[in-house]
């Protein structure tokens, strides 16, 4: 077994949240989520098969006891390194993980593989190196053609247990010494291999072949380290040294990320790292204020592995699924099918929560490598979200009937990005009849009451939210664009940072009144901009008539923290002074006396 380098990049990339295929997004490849978790570290590549024949030769009829002899050596020191395995395993593992290894031994003392191996030595007078390599094969040929996955899976028993044989054959005692903190990568992980890594220096595992029975995956299932398996061509694609980040939750793998799915994973850990903190004892506590009142505390998603997140921290569902990453990571507009399976395992997951699915916001600060859009002289107010899906009505068809056909067996919401009037609503809402129209036709189930809601991140949007209400089933509260503007300051250039201020007065008030439209129509508004995520600001949010909050995950707990603590009569109180200031200063100032206030309060 050694680590492997230098080899062919150019063909094997594959496909991030479809199906396996050795496809697409140049730096993805995509396969099995066997063991939950994200990993990120340094490729280590290892060759670790029997697939690859072994040296055949042809021997003398008088060398053929003694090649008996060196067999028989073999399989008891076999059988010997399996019990010891058993053995270790078993006391720092349990008993069922180290039973892996007593099963193996049982194959081992199988009469059929010494009496096919000694066959073949003595009929064909070929070394035993070779016959153990076919018998293997042979046997697990026999597995793969069996259907169920379980029994399917005993084939790389059997194929560890003929490694471990030619090991013995050649006195092969290597250790698997592999760098804290690497991505293991291996054409397949057998149980031994596995066994002689310490897992708890492996950030995760990635095989090409194995599937979700096989005894690695339940090791490491068992260990808590990532694993994604079937990743067909891993070897080749990838190189020892490479950056890698594992996603054992959708099943993909990304190799040298760029650094927007880099950020993307960072953000995640510091989520599921929020579980550790104090907040934990929050998780199965009511979302209520401290005068009873329910608030809505939903997560941000963009992708599979966000829903985890969301569901360790109990959001009530997802509020804002952001469906641009799906969209970045690949190398072309994904087939309505790859959407189709990509949301659906989302929504699958949450069920039986919501989860509000956002149409593509391309344009502005988001764009896609192989969507190119014509030079603007300002790409923030050029077309962008709903008015550019319009202007893209294939795309936007294609995503509809993606979303619908999820809604068939599972609560889901459309979102449209980026609303500056009721036209866009509208014409959305008519090809929406129209996708449904035509899926009724070929007979796709679908919600035909699938509630359709607005962004409301264009500040015309909140003058004119009584009339948008007519128009929509709730709404959404896109601070991070609101406040680019209405203050005419690019969320995006450092330049104009000063003038970026999230708790100006022009910023409240147009919160304070889309608050007051929502709840004289009725609609539902849930706030997903970043500031929701803020406790600084929950209390100020919640004065200002805001009921729902959709927030990244790993703020769930701290934004819950101070919901619980605030009471509705004087967070209205506070609201209405803050929306009496004349700047963003002041209004900071009046929040940070707050701050203050409640820190004494809560020492
Ligand atoms: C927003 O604008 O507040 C928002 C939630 O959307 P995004 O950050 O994706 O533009
Ligand atoms: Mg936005």
């Amino acid at each position: 077994m050694v680590p492997q380098t230098g080899n062919d990049k150019d063909n094997q990339n594959g496909n991030p949240e479809g199906n396996g295929r050795a496809t697409t997004a140049e730096g993805v490849m995509r396969g099995t989520a066997v063991s939950p978790g994200i990993g990120r570290g340094t490729a280590f590549v290892l060759a670790c098969s029997v697939g690859a024949p072994a040296l055949r030769r042809e021997i003398a009829a008088g060398e053929v006891s003694d090649e008996l002899g060196r067999f028989d050596a073999a399989l008891g020191r076999a059988e010997k390194e399996l019990l010891a395995l058993k053995k270790a395993v078993g006391d720092s593992v349990g008993p069922s993980e180290g039973d892996i290894f007593a099963a193996q031994a049982l194959v081992v003392r199988d009469p059929m593989l010494r009496n096919q191996v000694s066959a073949l030595v003595g009929d064909q007078r070929i070394n035993v190196e070779s016959a153990v390599a076919e018998v293997v094969q042979r046997f697990t040929r026999a597995f793969d053609d069996i259907p169920d996955p379980y029994l399917r899976e005993r084939a790389a028993d059997i194929r560890d247990v003929g490694r471990r044989v030619l090991s013995a054959l050649v006195d092969d005692n290597e250790q698997l010494e592999v760098p804290e903190g690497a991505v293991v990568i291996a054409d397949e992980l057998l149980p031994s291999v596995t066994a002689r890594l310490d897992l708890a220096g492996v950030s995760a595992l990635v095989s090409e072949h194995g599937g979700r029975f096989s005894h690695t995956s339940i090791l490491a299932r068992s260990q808590g380290t990532p694993a994604v398996v079937g990743i067909a061509g891993a070897t080749q694609a990838i190189k020892t040294g490479d950056r890698l980040i594992v996603d054992g939750i959708a099943g993909a793998i990304f190799i040298n990320p760029p650094r927007a799915v880099e950020r993307e994973y960072e953000r995640l850990e510091i989520d599921f790292r929020a579980d550790k903190d104090k907040l934990r004892e929050l998780v199965d506590l009511p979302a209520v204020t401290a005068d009873g009142t329910a608030i809505g505390l939903f997560a941000n998603a963009s992708k599979l592995a966000d829903t985890e997140a969301a569901l360790l921290y109990k959001a009530e569902g997802i509020g804002l699924y952001r469906t641009e990453f799906g969209y970045s990571i690949r190398s072309a507009l994904p087939t309505e099918d790859e959407q189709f399976e990509f949301l659906e395992r989302a929504a699958a997951r949450l069920h039986p929560r919501r989860i509000v699915f956002r149409l593509l916001d391309v344009g502005g600060d988001k764009q896609l490598p192989y969507f190119p859009l014509p030079a603007a002289r300002n790409p923030s107010l050029a077309a962008r979200g709903i008015r550019l899906l319009l202007k893209h009505p294939a795309l936007l068809r294609r995503q509809l009937r993606a979303f619908l056909r999820v809604s068939a067996n599972h609560p889901v919401s459309v979102l449209l990005p980026v609303v500056g009037g009721i036209e866009e609503v509208r014409q959305t809402r008519q090809i929406i009849r129209e996708v449904q129209g035509e899926l009724a036709a070929a007979g796709q189930a679908f919600d035909p009451k699938i509630p359709i809601g607005a962004m409301i991140e264009i500040p015309a949007a909140v003058l004119i939210a009584r009339q948008l209400a007519e128009e929509v089933d709730f709404f959404s509260l896109g601070t991070n664009d609101l406040v680019q503007y209405v203050l005419a300051a690019d969320r995006e250039d450092e330049t104009v940072a000063p003038y970026y201020q999230p708790l100006h007065p022009a910023v409240l008030r147009l919160v304070d009144s889309l608050a007051n439209v929502a709840r004289e129509t009725g609609r539902p508004l849930t706030i997903c901009g970043d500031i929701a995520g803020d406790p600084l600001y929950t209390e100020l949010l919640l004065g200002l008539g805001l009921r729902a909050l959709s927030v990244a995950p790993g703020e769930i707990l701290a934004v819950k923290h101070r919901i619980r603590k605030t009471a509705l009569g004087e967070a209205r109180a506070f609201a209405e002074r803050a929306l009496a200031l004349g700047s963003a200063s002041e209004v900071e100032g009046l929040v940070a006396e707050r701050q203050r206030a409640f820190l004494a309060g809560s020492s």
